[in-house]
């Protein structure tokens, strides 16, 4: 017998109604590329993505129709979000530091109409819009008195686009599984991946997340996503945040310490998140200038592992905790989150920075197993650890133009990541598959040594990677970037590292070099090091 209850979809526009009409006082503050600090309230926000739908439709963009965006966080992006999905189009959102080559292959994949374009990223479009093959035009996030010289066709002023259009726009009649937004892996090995999300899953995610013991979102908070609208739609926030009537504060391309802490004080955030290079970034500057966060209760921190010395920092100098949570593209993205629970404020704080570098537990919604090999489940017991597999309804079932599932044959999606589990449920990332250095029948956790090098004063950033052995098969590299200034050798790294990981694991060698090759979403890039790097211990064996 069925329920006698409304069906009712789960619609994206619907999230920017409520946020209006609730909470239409709360602020939208964005750092503008222009350089201004913009604000206005989601009571504007509403009226002005119902004008940007009006406009869409001028131009002719139809239902599942995909339009790009190249952008960064501030309130014009939020209205193209809420103006393209909202009218039954698809927000594909560009990753603007992946490859040239990618990008033209994402948006000729996706078939952009459309491109909705920073002036920071207007040279990206310029370069390559020759071999755009569906592109009818582009439109400029600026004002009529920024507009830039431009030798692109078809260009638009995105104030002047919108300018004369109606204040009144009636959403469509929209079905919640619909694609609503498009994003694209940023594949390291092969071509970039679609996943496209549906209103009702971004719908679900959005509540997933916003719940205590998810990012824990409510109208009283002040909420700055440092990780962008143009990768996994800044984990989500632009949906979470006027579910709840939370302010927002959008950085703009101001990821800089100095910026993000002009922001963080002046507009009383409390809820930050974003990858841990930020918050290296952040944390440094605020070392240099003596300065102490005053409002910053949590620091949200995903995307890679969260290093202790980062969790203590936080908590011992600006007295904000650290939040760890984890997820992935293909999980729209947030699957666990270490939500501090009292029982966890009250540890002692070496034990709660130890359980706050796991990377926590599912929000309701998102199902976790580790199999091994042959696809039995491995004990939750904090020790053995497994292939991470994942279910839910926020969880991609195939990749987007593309026939196959992407799951095995119980519907589970193998995240690629190995990890452990334990007894309370809290799961930690041991590495991601390819990274993990198998050294003899062990496994070494690259992850791990290079949160306890991190951990030393004189290192920036630390990267590990499995290399040759002639007897182990593989041994960990470190190589390391020192901070600015600094100088120390191998040996005093090594000594540092002693007693923090098991002895046996520690580091073969040490390498210092200038920098570390990034992925587009800001992740080490290990493979081309691993190449470089393959017969480095055999070397010096010689
Ligand atoms: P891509 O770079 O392909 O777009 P995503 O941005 O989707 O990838 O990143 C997903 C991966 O990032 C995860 O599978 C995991 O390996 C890693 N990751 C995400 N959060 C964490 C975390 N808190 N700790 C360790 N690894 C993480």
């Amino acid at each position: 017998m069925l329920g006698n209850m409304q069906k009712q979809g789960l619609v994206i526009p619907d999230l920017l109604e409520h946020a209006a009409k609730y909470h239409g006082s709360s602020e939208i503050v964005s750092r503008m590329v222009e350089g201004d600090i913009h604000r206005y309230t989601y009571a504007d926000a509403l009226i002005r993505s119902k004008q940007l739908a009006n406009a869409l439709k001028r131009l002719g963009v139809s239902s599942g129709e995909r339009v790009g965006t190249l952008a960064w966080n501030t309130f014009r992006h939020f209205e193209v979000y809420y103006a393209v999905s909202g009218s039954g189009a698809i927000t594909h959102t560009i990753n603007p530091r992946l490859f040239p080559e990618q990008i033209t292959y994402i948006v000729n994949h996706a078939n952009d109409r459309y491109i909705f374009v920073d002036l920071t990223f207007l040279p990206i479009v310029e370069a390559l819009h020759e071999q755009f093959t569906s592109l009818k035009g582009v439109i400029i996030l600026t004002d009529q008195a920024n507009m830039p010289e431009t030798s692109l066709p078809n260009v638009m002023c995105y104030e002047s686009l919108i300018a004369s259009e109606s204040e009144v726009f009636a959403w469509p009649n929209l079905d919640d599984e619909q694609g609503a937004t498009l994003c694209y892996t940023s594949g390291t090995t092969g071509n970039p991946k679609g996943v496209l999300y549906s209103h009702r899953s971004t719908i679900l995610h959005a509540l997933g997340s916003a719940q205590r013991e998810g990012l824990d979102i409510n109208c009283e908070s002040v909420v700055l996503p440092v990780v962008p609208m143009f990768h996994v739609c800044a984990w989500g926030i632009p949906y979470a945040a006027p579910m709840t009537g939370a302010k927002i504060v959008f950085p703009g391309a101001g990821m800089d310490g100095a910026s993000l802490t002009e922001l963080i004080q002046s507009e009383k955030v409390d809820l930050l998140l974003g990858v841990p290079t930020v918050w290296l970034g952040l944390l440094n500057y605020l070392e240099q200038e003596n300065q102490v966060l005053e409002s910053v209760e949590r620091v949200v921190v995903g995307g890679s592992a969260a290093p202790i010395s980062m969790i203590q920092a936080f908590d011992e100098k600006h007295n904000a905790f650290v939040v760890h949570a984890w997820g992935m593209t293909e999980m729209s993205p947030l699957g666990t989150v270490c939500a501090p629970t009292r029982a966890f404020k009250n540890l002692p704080s070496s034990e709660r920075y130890a359980l706050q570098s796991k990377q926590g537990r599912p929000v309701f919604g998102v199902q976790l197993k580790i199999v091994d090999d042959t696809g039995e489940e491995r004990k939750c017991d904090g020790v053995d650890f497994g292939r991470l597999l994942v279910k839910g309804p926020w969880i991609a079932a195939q990749y987007f133009l593309e026939d196959e599932t992407a799951l095995d044959t119980d519907g589970w999606f193998d995240t690629g990541d190995v990890a452990t589990i334990d007894p309370k449920g809290f799961m930690q990332i041991v590495d991601r598959k390819k990274d993990v250095i198998k050294s003899g029948g062990e496994w070494i956790s690259s992850i791990e040594l290079e949160n306890a090098a991190i951990g030393h004063p004189s290192v920036q950033e630390a990267c590990v990677i499995g290399v040759l052995h002639p007897k182990w098969d593989e041994r960990p590299l470190l190589l390391v970037v020192l901070a600015e200034g600094e100088a120390c050798d191998e040996g005093s790294i090594l000594q540092f590292m002693t007693g923090k990981v098991a002895k046996w694991s520690l580091p073969d060698a040490v390498l210092m070099v200038d920098s570390l090759p990034h992925t587009a979403t800001g992740k080490l890039l290990k493979k081309d090091l691993r190449e470089k790097y393959k017969k480095f211990l055999i070397d010096m064996a010689d």
